[in-house]
């Protein structure tokens, strides 16, 4: 062992065989503490090397069941990013003359509450709302989903997480009755067959590539995108569809599979409803009908059929490419009825898997009070009311019997003068929003908007009345649930900056500024919290009464949901539905289906091209908020927004590679340079959604069912500008 950790974080830590976790010399005498990765979903542990009360570095933990001693470029530069001389330090009120002054908490406190408090007595509770995030650890986004709507009153709030995967969690509440991911990461590893399904795993997920290729079973690995993306050069068959096309595909794999008798009937009719309408469903899909439909070879979809068939165990994989497209909901129903009816779920290696985005997106599913009461209950059941209410102490008529509006009913009640406040927390729609001029107006139009976040200088914070500084990640106690269902805790290890407060104080602040202090004299600490956010998941599918305390999630290196008490955790690596027992009230799963809509948006005359938009690079996060503080990170990404572009569409333009184009489509006009090159589809175009200006161009289309955003398909023109 070269070195030790001090404190209560005590799993041994022995090398990785390869020597991965090897700590620099000169961090070897710091104190070491263990803190889950504050950016993306995966989940990675980092030890956070301090001396005298200052973080010194950091290295990716060896033993942490997810990342193995490995981290992706901005886990190596989350401390660096934090560390940014740019960071607000102080709150902000803007001036008569629109500049940010310096004021005092206590003044921002009485300033939040009065001006809150006078528009919702005079406008009523529904006009004032706030937007959350799958940033900030699950006790702080208990706190605040209390605060709000129990504390303040108000009616309307949404995450940032219905950007990113309220698709996946709509889909899996209607097959399995539950919003509930059934892998675990070994899946990767134990897999004959990998299906990735709208994802770039290689630049999105990195660490989860790694376990990919882990995998020592020789594993074949299709990967549906349109663009030849670095995952789909890695695989064995890629499947370029048309943009959109995926619902389609599916039916007919489902039809083909039907025909071969690849069907897993005996799990079919024990752990599933409604299989043989959808079987009469797809019989419409024969594969000419489908290769039309998608723009590929009935040879390429017959080869992956056979895959599927063949191979023993098929895992399926999807991200942002489907969640984000017109009907998400309904083709990730489809890749999820591909998994029933073929028994791949519930074994080693298999399943229907949607990997999110966000650290703690998956904390926001369960605990943000948004979209579902906290734990998971319906706002129409009474019940759960009643079990949430004894579990937080709160008085059940506190809690709401529907949930508000979702994100973009929300943009549009601020344009439609319905809501005059917004409370906006670690999130930045200011450029993440689609088509951005839309939430740029309603910005525009608010009496009053708070925004509390780690830098003042954001395209929303810019515009904020009020600004709260926030503390970032290694400087707060909590928990994060990653995407294969594992808490893990992150940790302070230093002062934030100036006079910047956890979420978690702030949430108390703004409590007795409003009245609302009682509601949380008994929450004292993010332990406290996480009792109490514990005790909400009593008897539900999440159920996590079995984790004793925070230091049972370090010895065990994470627990995934669920643990119910008196359940000892045997294994790191826990799969859901390995009895066949599904969530409904039957323990069945449903075949959900419907037939494909065509792209809300069509291409034209003036519009002739498809714009795809999505990750850029390992080295990017989300809008940027952070990752640009990092000198290292800047070095691994283009500075300036690019477009990808065919080399005959390019050709037909007059435009070279590296030439400044125009984009155009019928929101705006936005600058880039042009990279010509074959990885995009002759009539298509990608640009990455790290720039401020890609979402000018957006059109702001949903998928009806889950609402969220389709960033992935509209029509542009792409102009060399001279
Ligand atoms: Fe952090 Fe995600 Fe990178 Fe892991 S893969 S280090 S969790 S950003």
């Amino acid at each position: 062992m070269l070195y030790t950790r001090v404190g209560p974080h005590t799993r041994d830590l022995e090398l990785h065989p390869s020597g991965l976790g090897r700590v620099p010399s000169e961090l070897r005498e710091c104190r070491t503490t263990g803190s889950v990765c504050g950016f993306c979903s995966t989940g990675c542990e980092l030890s956070i090397h301090t001396r005298d009360g200052r973080a010194q570095g950091l290295t990716p933990s060896p033993t942490w069941p997810v990342n193995r001693g490995v981290a992706c470029p901005k886990g190596w530069e989350a401390l660096a990013v934090t560390q940014s001389a740019a960071r607000a330090t102080t709150p902000l009120l803007r001036d008569d003359g629109g500049v940010h002054r310096p004021i005092a908490w206590d003044r921002a406190m009485r300033l939040f509450a009065d001006r809150f408090g006078a528009i919702a007595r005079r406008h009523g509770p529904e006009s004032v709302a706030f937007l959350s995030t799958g940033q900030i650890p699950s006790e702080e986004m208990l706190m605040l989903g209390v605060l709000a709507k129990c504390g303040m009153g108000m009616v309307h709030g949404d995450g940032n997480t219905r950007q990113c995967m309220a698709t996946a969690v709509t889909a899996y509440k209607g097959s399995f009755g539950f919003d509930a991911p059934p892998y675990t990461y070994a899946d990767f590893e134990q897999s004959d067959l990998i299906v990735l399904v709208g994802s770039n795993l290689c630049i999105a997920h990195p660490i989860l590539w790694s376990r990919v290729v882990a995998n020592r079973r020789d594993p074949a690995i299709v990967t549906l995108d349109p663009r030849m993306s670095e995952t789909a050069r890695a695989s064995t068959l890629h499947l370029r569809l048309r943009p959109g096309s995926d619902l389609a595909l599916f039916h007919g794999v489902a039809r083909a599979l039907i025909e071969r008798g690849a069907v897993d009937q005996a799990f079919v009719d024990a752990s599933t409803v409604g299989f043989e309408s959808f079987a009469r469903f797809v019989q419409a899909y024969d594969l000419p009908r489908v290769a039309s439909a998608t723009d590929l070879e009935v040879a390429q979809i017959e080869q992956f059929i056979e895959l599927i068939a063949e191979r023993g165990r098929a895992s399926f994989w999807w991200t942002m490419g489907i969640n984000q497209s017109h009907q998400g909901t309904r083709t990730a129903q489809a890749i999820i009825n591909v998994a029933l009816m073929t028994g791949n779920i519930g074994r080693p290696g298999t399943g229907a898997n949607s990997i999110t985005g966000q650290c703690n997106a998956m904390g926001s599913r369960l605990f943000s009070n948004t979209t579902a009461l906290p734990g998971g209950y319906r706002y129409d059941d009474p019940k759960g009311r009643a079990t949430v209410s004894r579990a937080l102490s709160i008085d059940a008529g506190r809690f709401q019997t529907e949930p508000g509006h979702a994100y973009d009913r929300i943009v549009r009640g601020i344009t439609q003068g319905e809501i005059k406040g917004l409370w906006i927390i670690a999130t930045n729609p200011g450029h993440s929003w689609i088509d951005r001029r839309t939430i740029e107006n309603a910005l525009g139009m608010l009496d009053f908007v708070v925004v509390q976040d780690l830098f003042a200088d954001t395209e929303t914070a810019r515009r904020a009345d009020l600004v709260l500084p926030a503390a970032g990640w290694g400087e707060k106690d909590g928990t994060f649930i990653n995407s294969e269902r594992r808490l893990g805790r992150i940790r302070k290890v230093q002062r934030a900056s100036g006079q910047a407060l956890a979420d978690f104080h702030i949430f108390r602040l703004a409590a007795a500024a409003t009245g609302n202090g009682a509601l949380f004299d008994t929450w004292t600490s993010p332990e406290h919290v996480f009792h109490k956010l514990k005790a909400t998941t009593a008897g539900q599918p999440c159920d996590i009464t079995g984790i004793e305390d925070y230091a049972m999630l370090d010895r065990h290196g994470g627990i995934q949901w669920p643990l119910p008490a008196g359940h000892p955790v045997e294994d790191q690596h826990r799969r859901l539905f390995e009895d066949g027992v599904f969530h409904h009230e039957d323990g069945r799963a449903r075949f959900v289906f419907e037939p494909p809509r065509p792209l809300p948006e069509t291409i034209s005359a003036r519009f002739p091209l498809l714009l795809n938009t999505g990750r850029g690079t390992s080295a990017q996060w989300h809008t940027t908020t952070r990752t640009q503080n990092s000198t290292v990170l800047a070095r691994l990404h283009p500075p300036q927004a690019y477009v990808e572009l065919h080399p005959s569409d390019a050709k037909h333009r007059c435009i070279a590679d590296g030439d400044r184009v125009r984009v155009v489509s019928r929101r705006g006009k936005i600058h880039a340079r042009a990279h010509v090159t074959r990885s995009v589809r002759i009539g298509e175009a990608f640009m990455a959604m790290h720039y401020a200006t890609t979402n000018l161009v957006t059109r702001a289309q949903f998928d009806p069912h889950s609402r969220q955003p389709a960033y992935k398909a509209c029509a542009i023109e792409i102009q060399r500008l001279e």
